[in-house]
């Protein structure tokens, strides 16, 4: 089989509950990661389609052969690259704290102990949460989606959550969520597309290919302005 033939359609997986990097307007996709990977395969002459789910279900399919590629503000860590192959970083992203704003006791994890912590299942502030728990001191809730996280501790339910750092900044603002982010970064790392290990390497080398052509064409810059200036 040509992986790389013209009348094939790749099915890219995306967090459609993520902005900037994706969400739905009405019946079209926006965002950072939509218009970089159509970009990408405009700019390499491939076909896509967009299937949204639940952030926790992607690898997942990936590895069902339900998805050919990832974007979804997915960090690339250790872990995640014995079952995927990530593109070159195309987003400094990170980890953090985030609480209610008129919260007066919390301005970093060693505030936490005996507190629930909310985290968006399958993310790395999962991981972070969960590896971190005992010391900490912390019970840890999970949720499908970002919003359903935001809400929890907008609720009170949970005394905090853990994002990434340019999303909840974004989101906070935008929709007036009345939440804060405290303290350092937990962590530093990057997005990175993603297709399964050892298949559709060559459609991987085009990925990398165009995000370099439009890094250097400036079209990269153009894209991330539109939703960050
Ligand atoms: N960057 C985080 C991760 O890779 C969160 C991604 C997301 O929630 N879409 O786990």
């Amino acid at each position: 089989e040509d992986e790389t033939s013209k009348d094939k359609t790749y099915k890219v997986g995306i967090d459609v509950t993520y902005p900037p990097f994706e969400y739905k307007d009405g019946d079209t996709y926006k965002g950072i990661d939509i218009d970089l990977i159509k970009a990408i395969a405009k700019d390499q002459d491939f076909k896509i389609q967009f299937e949204a789910m639940d952030f926790s279900g992607i690898i997942p399919a990936l590895q069902a052969n339900q998805l050919d590629v990832a974007i979804a503000g997915m960090s690339i860590t250790p872990e995640r690259k014995k079952v995927v192959t990530f593109s070159d970083p195309y987003f400094e992203a990170g980890l953090i704290l985030v609480v209610k704003e008129d919260d007066n006791n919390i301005k970093s994890v060693d505030d936490l102990k005996g507190e629930k912590v909310a985290v968006k299942k399958g993310t790395t502030g999962a991981k972070y949460a969960t590896d971190n728990a005992d010391k900490l001191g912390i019970t840890v809730t999970q949720f499908n989606d970002s919003p359903a996280m935001f809400q929890e501790v907008k609720n009170g339910n949970a005394a905090a959550l853990i994002e990434d750092y340019p999303v909840i900044s974004y989101a906070n603002k935008q929709q007036n969520l009345g939440l804060k982010l405290v303290g350092d970064r937990l962590n530093g790392d990057n997005y990175g597309i993603a297709v399964l290990k050892g298949e559709n390497e060559e459609l991987m080398k085009k990925i990398n290919k165009g995000l370099a052509n439009l890094k250097e064409s400036g079209e990269y810059d153009k894209i991330v302005d539109t939703y960050l200036k």
